[in-house]
């Protein structure tokens, strides 16, 4: 195992409903570091850019509808296998299937609005980081 970095959004639905803090508690539980953090209201251009991979998927506009409706929290997090861990600690895609303890399981509303984003890999941690964050801007 390896201290790796990952890249994660705690999502307009979760801003909303003030879960930013309870979201943060279960990263740093699993022993996931905030180790760079900054609340934006994303642009289109940057919703777009972010989701491209899924440009060609039917749920992409709405998607970036979603992403764009009310502010969002973007974060750099840092540990053991970081970008692994992350994945578990949100769980499944759709709350329905994900695990219990799990985000999305406990704050996800549905498939959609649920929650928060991690990279799926550590290469797209590393782009996904680049989006967002300067290098100095993260504080290990
Ligand atoms: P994320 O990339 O946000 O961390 P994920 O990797 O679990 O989530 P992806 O398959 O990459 O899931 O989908 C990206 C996002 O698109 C999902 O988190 C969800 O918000 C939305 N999404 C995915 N599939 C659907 C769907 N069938 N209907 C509506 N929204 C969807
Ligand atoms: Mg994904």
């Amino acid at each position: 195992m390896a201290i790796e970095r990952t890249f994660s959004i705690l999502k307009p639905d979760a801003t909303r409903r003030n879960l930013t803090g309870a979201i943060n508690a279960k990263f740093e539980a699993a022993g996931l570091r905030i180790v760079a953090q900054r609340r934006i209201h994303m642009t289109r251009a940057q919703a777009e850019k972010f989701y491209e991979v899924h440009a060609a998927r039917p749920f992409y506009g709405e998607l970036v509808e979603f992403m764009t409706s009310a502010p969002v929290v973007v974060q750099v997090l840092e540990g053991e296998n970081a970008v692994a861990k992350n994945r578990e600690v949100m769980g499944a895609t759709n709350p329905e299937n994900a695990a219990p303890g799990t985000i999305r399981k406990e704050f996800a509303v549905n498939m959609g609005e649920n929650s928060v984003h991690g990279s799926d890999s550590l290469e797209n941690a590393a782009i996904e980081i680049a989006q967002f964050f300067k290098p100095e801007e993260i504080v290990g």
